[in-house]
């Protein structure tokens, strides 16, 4: 299932209902779309708006 899935956006087209996922190499969050109208317009905007937020790029300072 995994098979040459080293992270980013991964888009799944039947059967059953499409599903796109994306995983982040930094930090291996997962997040999954269900759905062909949500993934036309979430897909791509997965890496980036989880690149805004992203623990392994975006270090919390200040926690001892
Ligand atoms: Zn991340």
């Amino acid at each position: 299932m995994t098979s040459g899935w080293i992270g980013g956006l991964a888009i799944r087209t039947g059967p059953g209902p499409p599903t796109a996922d994306y995983l982040c190499t930094h930090c291996w969050y997962h997040q999954r779309l269900t759905g062909r109208e949500r993934i036309e317009h979430g897909a791509r905007d997965l890496p980036i708006a989880h690149r805004a937020v992203c623990p392994a790029l975006h270090p919390q300072k200040g926690t001892p």
